[in-house]
């Protein structure tokens, strides 16, 4: 039987090749990956993300089991974003490197599923989306959240046990691999576990986030023109949308802040969402 830990090895080494296939010293610190069982908490992804939002049945009819992974950046790469209002180029090239990482980390999980008999669902990592309302119709953030994977933040992008400065990739599969959660807290966003913060909303340079809302026309917007005023980007492809701002050098950057040593796992039940949030995986 293939377990999780099967899968965590299999993106590990995925993740650490990825440097030496591309001759260069890469941008990625080891992925995280957790796992649930197909059930009744996918159901309420239309009220939570988007109304059109797949159901992981609509991947693949026989799927079992949600599996989510997390690549996070290097602390090099992220401090290099920090300065000025626009990302730098080494972010736009993090950016398209890593959705082919994370196509190739999907794909490495499916054919290791496949040896023990079982198919799998996949999605592309980004551009999945609905371009007028700006919503996803496979989230991998909500369903990273499902599957305790991490919390949101107030800047809406999920915070994992090591952050939220990387990307995520999902994938469905017909293997029964149960509940295998990794988020130790139930808010992983100071802010939202009542402790003093702000620094991603003052981060913004376009004022899109706010303690209670998200302005995701206006971040759209922002996505977009860096990719327009900045010559750096100019070899990069038009899907270049990136800023990254309200992620970098945060006290959730790198690790969860809210977290105790001796926290237990919190496994949210179904029903128990706090809120309805919008998605933007392109941040
Ligand atoms: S920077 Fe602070 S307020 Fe913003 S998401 Fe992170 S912990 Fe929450
Ligand atoms: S990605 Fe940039 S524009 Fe969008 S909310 Fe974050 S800091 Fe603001």
């Amino acid at each position: 039987m293939i377990s999780v830990d099967d899968l965590r090895k299999s993106a590990e080494t995925c993740v650490a090749e990825e440097p030496g296939r591309l001759g260069s010293a890469g941008w990625w610190q080891p992925p995280l990956l957790a796992a649930a069982p197909v059930d009744s908490r996918f159901d309420q992804l239309p009220r939570m993300a988007a109304a059109d939002h797949l159901h992981p049945t609509d991947l693949l009819p026989t799927a079992r089991s949600v599996v989510v992974f997390y690549i996070p950046f290097k602390p090099e790469l992220v401090k290099e974003n920090k300065p000025g209002q626009r990302p730098c180029r080494n972010w736009g090239v993090a950016y398209v490197q890593t959705n082919e990482l994370i196509g190739r980390v999907s794909l490495a999980i499916k054919e290791l599923l496949a040896t023990g008999g079982f198919d799998s669902g996949l999605t592309p990592a980004t551009h999945n989306f609905d371009p007028m309302r700006l919503m996803a119709r496979w989230s991998h953030k909500h369903l990273a959240y499902l599957v305790n994977l991490g919390r949101f933040g107030v800047h809406h992008l999920l915070i994992t046990p090591a952050g939220c400065t990387g990307r995520l990739g999902s994938l469905v599969t017909e293997a029964a691999l149960g509940e295998h959660p990794l988020i130790k807290t139930d808010e992983a966003c100071l802010l939202k576990a009542g402790r003093p913060c702000r620094k991603c909303i003052e981060a913004c340079p376009v004022d899109a986030l706010s303690e209670n809302g998200f302005d995701r026309t206006r971040c759209w917007q922002r996505l977009n023109e860096n990719y327009q005023v900045l010559d750096c980007f100019s070899d990069l492809p038009a899907s270049t949308d990136v800023c990254g701002k309200c992620t970098t050098l945060m006290p959730c950057s790198f690790k969860n802040p809210v977290a105790k040593s001796k926290s237990t796992i919190v496994v949210l039940k179904k029903n128990d969402f706090h809120e309805e949030i919008a998605d933007l995986d392109e941040i």
